[in-house]
């Protein structure tokens, strides 16, 4: 028996787990929120898989073969599926106006330092302060 043979009986939990697995023996780090609703954000998809391999952050919503996808999951996924950059950056106070006025125009950084594999091996550019 294939696995899409028992796509109709798998439970969201046991394709989360098999796609959280399998990121494991791929060393992809991994994000899950086990349940957004009440915080602040209600919608955000299952899980964010950091693909460095392909360079790719992946927002992954889980469903079953008959779940429904809700408005503000749709919403979350428009959004992300909108974005063509993936800014990542560590945030520190003193930049803390540069970031507001970036985000007020929609922009992006001023001026940037590229910081190498300083964060979990992870490729991190960082803003430098305003000069
Ligand atoms: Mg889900």
């Amino acid at each position: 028996m294939t696995r899409n043979a028992l796509a109709p009986l798998m439970a969201e939990a046991e394709l989360q787990s098999a796609i959280l697995d399998a990121c494991g023996y791929l060393g992809l780090p991994v994000m899950h929120i086990n349940d957004s609703r009440g915080q602040k954000a209600t919608g955000y998809p299952d899980l964010c898989i950091a693909d460095y391999r392909a360079e790719t952050v992946r927002f992954w919503e889980l469903k079953t073969e008959r779940g429904i996808v809700s408005p503000n999951q749709q919403e979350w996924l428009a959004a992300l599926g909108a974005c063509h950059r993936v800014d990542v950056r560590v945030i520190r106070p003193a930049w803390l106006d540069q970031v507001l006025e970036e985000l007020g125009r929609g922009g992006v950084r001023v001026a940037t330092e590229h910081v190498g594999h300083d964060c979990g091996g992870a490729r991190v550019t960082r803003t430098d302060a305003p000069r």
